[in-house]
């Protein structure tokens, strides 16, 4: 296949566009491994991307998508043979490498990490950067002594992809989930996932005392800004808050009293550069620790043409949950 299709985003003077191409496999990036794609996802990463709200794109033209899924279709390294299944996720991905909105994606093997045996690349798309991303920060609360028997453990931004995952995967370690979210309509949704509590998103939305009440021996947080704040306010003396995302915003209006006072720890996630063996056992977490029925429940399927009005929607907090494109 000397082209194949792809989307592009370029810039020119007017701003940016974003396009399907034929796109040559010789304009392909550096990389070592030609994977054939035949999953992606929309992150609100994507959203980002592909609305041009934030500079997320630090390269032009860029094939947007930062995950994909698929088969090495040729490998000039060790690591991988034609045949493999692989994933990939982050490293700039989408950002500054050409992405995964292209049936044919050509990366260093360093960033690729094998498809766990009992997953398909559907269910790791389903997964994808959200999906891994609630799994880095579990294992943050994991890492600094969070379990059951502490208490609770709340979840922001519940029913979007981040949440929902982080509320199944929770739900399936035995913790009892609290979940937070904007659309009371989906309590039904986050219940079947496993939380065993809702609260309504305008409960943290406030700013609040620097310590309130103790309710949570954990926080899983995509959203950023005055529910950070609060949430860190109600987590229990030496509990843990895993930050991941600023749905919400990017300031943290907040004090030192819950650090200095009850000495809660607040754990920064980033899920773009975490070298390889940690991301392996991430996605062995992931095969064993999310019910499938339950990821199954949280996913959507689309098509490429979906692409773009799916990436609007999700800025818009409109999207439930994680959606896989078929590429
Ligand atoms: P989604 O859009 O799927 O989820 C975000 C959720 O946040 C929404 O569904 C909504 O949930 C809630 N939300 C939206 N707007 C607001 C608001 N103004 N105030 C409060 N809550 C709001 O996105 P993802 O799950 O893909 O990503 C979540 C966040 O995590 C993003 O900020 C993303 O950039 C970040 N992220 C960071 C990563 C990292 O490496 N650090 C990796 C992956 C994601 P509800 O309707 O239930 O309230």
């Amino acid at each position: 296949m000397s082209t194949f299709r792809a989307l592009r985003i370029d810039k020119g003077d007017g701003g940016q566009t974003v396009s399907t191409v034929d796109f040559d496999e010789a304009d392909l990036m550096d990389g070592d491994v030609v994977v054939r794609v035949s999953h992606s996802t929309v992150n609100y990463k994507d959203g980002l991307a592909i609305t041009g709200k934030s500079p997320v794109v630090r390269r032009f033209p860029m094939i947007p998508g930062i995950d994909f899924a698929g088969t090495v279709i040729s490998s000039t390294s060790s690591e991988f043979a034609a045949g493999d299944g692989v994933i990939l996720n982050g490293w700039g991905v989408g950002e500054t490498h050409l992405g995964g909105y292209a049936e044919i994606a050509r990366v260093p093997a360093g960033w690729l990490v094998p498809l766990p045996a009992n997953m398909t690349p559907a269910e790791a798309m389903a997964i994808g950067t959200a999906g891994y991303t609630a799994m880095l920060c579990v294992m943050a609360l994991e890492r600094h002594g969070v379990t059951p028997e502490r208490g609770p453990v709340l979840v922001t931004g519940a029913s979007g992809g981040v949440g929902s995952v982080a509320v199944a995967l929770l739900a399936k370690l035995g913790f009892d989930v609290v979940a937070s979210t904007g659309r009371p309509e989906e309590a039904e949704y986050l219940k079947g996932l496993g939380a065993s509590s809702i609260i309504s998103r305008d409960e943290l939305a406030t700013p609040g005392k620097p310590l309130q009440k103790e309710r949570f021996a954990g926080v899983v947080d995509s959203v950023g800004s005055v529910p950070l704040a609060n949430a860190i306010a109600q987590t229990i003396s030496g509990g843990a808050v895993a930050a991941c995302g600023l749905a919400a915003g990017m300031d943290l209006p907040t004090s030192v009293a819950p650090f200095i006072l009850r000495g809660v720890s607040l754990l920064g996630i980033n899920s773009v550069t975490v070298p390889k063996p940690i991301r392996i056992e991430a996605w062995s977490r992931l095969a064993r620790d999310l019910d499938r029925d339950k990821l199954k429940a949280l996913t959507e399927t689309i098509g490429f043409d979906d692409i773009v009005p799916t990436a609007k929607a999700i800025l818009e907090g409109k999207v439930r949950g994680r959606v896989v494109v078929e590429i």
